[in-house]
């Protein structure tokens, strides 16, 4: 397997108010860094984008430290509904499921559709795909991620979302949790995954961003994965207008800049995770603390510890 380019990598577990206690964030850099170093290792043996993307987004989902599969959040009745997508950048495709249940993994829903004359497809008619690729029914459902709902249950659901890095020490600090991956494989490709429990507590039938383009998007040039208030993404349409930017010919770093800026002046809550066509390694928050990792062919390196100042340095 000659490959043609040095493959990077970028992952997310989510992005947060602030990050407290050492064990939290040790655990969370273990585990990050350790889904990296598997994932990268496959796309040095030849794996396509999308088969990187797949594969770190199905680890992130089994990690129950995350708000995706295991242990995602609960809705507001008390269900688990999950979103997934995936965009191959290179055919151009997005697929989704938005708001599924009972399923361990989303993300091998999103890449089942990624062939199909439909694409996107929520509750009702994924659970209809479930049961066609007789998928066995799993539960997802954590003991914290009960006892949060249980609390909030009692408290009314004042809250807007749940705490949603399953990390005791971090539970109380964080604010959301989706996970997403973006890879450029060796023959430089692109592909981006995102996958999520939701903001937690919200209303039966709120859609996430997380199965839209923009929470997840990719053309043969870059790619992204957002994470935080589904909202506010939405409204930036964040993923799709980074890509957008450096199709039409600015550089990763000044449209992730530009995005970002925009986003801080209209007091956004979110973080995104980006890379380009030549390699390059982008990620962006207007919120505190944004959980990603990243490979750079050298090197495994993470956002857990990263200061304002670092992002403009980063830019
Ligand atoms: N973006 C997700 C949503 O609003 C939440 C998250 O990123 O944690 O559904």
């Amino acid at each position: 397997m000659i490959l043609q380019m040095q493959p990077k990598l970028i992952i997310h577990g989510g992005a947060g108010s602030s990050l407290q206690g050492k064990g939290g964030l040790i655990a969370v850099r273990n585990s990050l860094s350790q889904i990296v170093a598997e994932v990268y290792a496959l796309l040095l043996t030849g794996a396509s984008a999308t088969e990187a993307v797949v594969r770190g987004c199905q680890m992130l989902e089994d990690e129950p430290r995350f708000n995706a599969g295991t242990g995602s959040v609960l809705q507001s009745d008390g269900q688990i509904r999950m979103s997934a997508s995936i965009m191959d950048g290179t055919t151009g495709r997005f697929s989704g499921v938005i708001n599924v249940s009972r399923v361990k993994n989303p993300i091998e829903m999103a890449l089942f559709l990624q062939d199909a004359d439909d694409r996107v497809l929520s509750d009702y008619g994924a659970a209809e795909l479930a049961r066609e690729l007789q998928i066995p029914s799993y539960n997802g459902l954590t003991d914290l991620r009960l006892k949060e709902w249980t609390l909030e249950r009692q408290d009314n659901f004042k809250r807007t979302m749940a705490g949603v890095v399953a990390e005791p020490e971090m539970a109380e600090s964080s604010g959301r949790g989706t996970i997403g991956v973006v890879a450029l494989d060796g023959y430089g490709k692109l592909a981006a995954g995102t996958s999520t429990g939701g903001k937690g507590f919200e209303r039966i039938g709120r859609v996430s961003d997380s199965a839209m383009p923009a929470g997840n998007y990719a053309t043969s040039q870059a790619a992204v994965s957002c994470t935080g208030i589904g909202e506010d993404i939405i409204d930036e349409c964040l993923a799709a207008k980074v890509v957008v930017r450096v199709t039409d010919g600015m550089s990763l770093q000044e449209a992730m800049q530009r995005s970002f800026t925009e986003a801080k002046r209209n007091n956004r809550d979110f973080g995104a995770i980006a890379l380009d066509a030549t390699g390059a390694i982008s990620y962006g928050k207007t919120c505190e603390v944004l959980l990603a990792a990243y490979h750079n062919g050298e090197n495994i390196g993470d956002t857990l510890e990263w200061n304002d100042q670092e992002l403009i340095d980063n830019w």
